[in-house]
């Protein structure tokens, strides 16, 4: 049962993660997950995909554009397969390169989110919240997809 699932495929994946600091899932003394593409960090993390690195791997980028869908934020529809993988709380300041804190932002929105004045949170995985210099918050959550 080691075989990787097809390349660039969906369905099951065995995901190898090497130096994974956060402990959560898997078996004990095993670094090989097996990971289904349903789960997708949402409502909660269990940073199984975290990394320490700036650069999400393949999986995590794909699995937050697949959960965001488009730009995070509101009333910008920007594919999320052109958008970048943002940091909501920035890697220099000490926020995770994981699912609960990765965002998908078009190259303007990341301007906004950068420009002053302008907060941005995610109180939980996939729910984006922008705080805009006249203190209103918008929010904007995952994809919906047909069932
Ligand atoms: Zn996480
Ligand atoms: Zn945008």
């Amino acid at each position: 049962m080691t075989r990787p699932g097809p390349d660039g495929g969906y369905g099951s994946w065995i995901l190898s993660v090497p130096g994974n600091r956060h402990a959560g899932g898997g078996q004990p003394g095993s670094r090989r997950y097996r990971v289904d593409m349903h789960k997708i960090p949402l409502h909660e993390c269990d940073h199984r995909y975290a990394t320490d690195a700036y650069a999400p791997g393949d999986l995590l980028r794909h699995l937050v554009q697949v959960r965001d869908g488009e730009c995070s934020f509101t009333g910008c529809s920007h594919n999320a397969t052109q958008c970048d993988f943002e940091h909501t709380v920035p890697w220099h300041e000490g926020g995770a390169t994981d699912g609960c804190n990765g965002a998908m932002r078009s190259r303007r929105c990341h301007k906004v989110k950068q420009s002053r004045g302008w907060t941005v949170t995610q109180p939980q995985p996939g729910w984006h919240q922008w705080q805009a210099p006249s203190g209103r918050t918008y929010t904007k959550g995952p994809k919906s997809y047909p069932a």
